[in-house]
């Protein structure tokens, strides 16, 4: 029989926090970098690319930073109230995942608008999580549950909307955390960030956090080819969801990016799936998006030797119904 008292048998994993958590809202966030050692190597890149795995939010996207941090700020100035307010927000993505966690945690009512095409999935996890879902024509786009949830905050007393593509608590939590937890992590050592544009939160609050720190950092955003709208093409349909919303968001602060750079979702889904395949990463169609333009930079001579790092907003599995996982079963 193996004695293996004397033995390590913890196999690096992660170390225990030292403490207790109070609620889920705590868990938000410290989520992990890591290398992708495979996708360097057969793809020779002379930088050194890391991803930051946005999915070891509690709720899985790295939208649990802003529905944690909106409603905590609008607590914080006065602005609402658990028990007596009702959040109402348009979103068919994981922004109402998030917010509807939040909300059960905290004790608000929540309402949730969205086109009915959204898929089962989601609207599955808002009704787990106890949120009010409100179906808008699909015809109508995000265009008809935007003006339904207005029509909801009209009309119901107490009502408050978070609006995550204007509220400054948005890029604000990503310059407080995201960005401070790249810097610790990477001791500084970081040279370029690459984040997808959806709100522009994440990207401009990690430039706003670590430009100031680092002479010459680089950030860039990415959005949809098929939507280019930040590199002055018309908005159009795409199916990288989470970013390419089809307008400048007030949350985009387009001049702390170093440049918007285009992918498309064909693009997207095979570095999500070489991901996943070489280096067991799972990653959502935007973390592809991204990594796609990582790749990219990471192949340019003037980047050789520098630490690169790309965000992974989701987690493969929440697209399961999507062409991300096209002709695999
Ligand atoms: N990818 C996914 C899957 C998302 O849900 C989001 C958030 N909409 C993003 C990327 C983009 O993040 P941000 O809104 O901070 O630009």
């Amino acid at each position: 029989m193996n004695d293996s008292t004397d033995q390590d048998m913890t196999f690096g994993f992660a170390q225990p926090r030292g403490r207790v958590y109070g609620s889920i809202t705590e868990t938000v966030g410290g989520t992990p970098l890591v290398e992708l050692p495979h996708l360097m190597r057969e793809d020779e890149l002379k930088s050194r690319l890391l991803m930051k795995l946005e999915f070891f939010n509690p709720l899985g996207s790295v939208k649990d930073r802003i529905g944690a941090a909106m409603v905590m700020d609008a607590e914080r100035r006065g602005e609402i109230t658990p028990g007596k307010t009702t959040l109402v927000e348009p979103t068919s993505g994981n922004t109402g995942i998030s917010l509807a966690f939040v909300a059960a945690a905290r004790g608000y009512r929540l309402i949730v608008t969205m086109p009915e095409g959204a898929s089962i999935e989601r609207r599955k996890m808002l009704r787990l999580l106890d949120a009010q879902l409100e179906l808008t024509p699909a015809r109508l786009g995000m265009a008809g549950a935007i003006a339904r949830a207005e029509a909801i905050l009209k009309h119901t007393p107490g009502a408050w909307m978070p609006r995550q593509f204007d509220n400054p608590a948005n890029p604000a939590i990503h310059a407080a955390t995201t960005a401070e937890e790249i810097w610790v992590d990477t001791r500084g050592e970081v040279d370029i960030v690459v984040a997808g544009v959806g709100t522009g939160g994440t990207a401009s609050g990690i430039a706003h956090g670590l430009k100031p720190r680092k002479k010459g950092l680089q950030v860039f955003g990415v959005e949809p080819v098929e939507s280019a709208v930040l590199n002055g093409d018309e908005p159009g349909p795409h199916g990288i969801q989470g970013i390419g919303p089809g307008f400048c968001p007030h949350t985009l602060d387009l001049h702390s990016l170093d440049g918007i750079m285009t992918v498309s979702e064909r693009e997207s889904i095979a570095a999500a799936r070489r991901c996943a395949r070489l280096d067991g990463v799972p990653v959502g169609i935007s973390s592809g998006a991204a990594l796609h333009a990582a790749m990219q930079l990471a192949q340019m001579p003037e980047n050789a030797g520098k630490t690169i790092v790309t965000i992974a907003p989701s987690f493969a599995e929440r697209y399961l119904s999507t062409s991300l996982f096209n002709g695999l079963v």
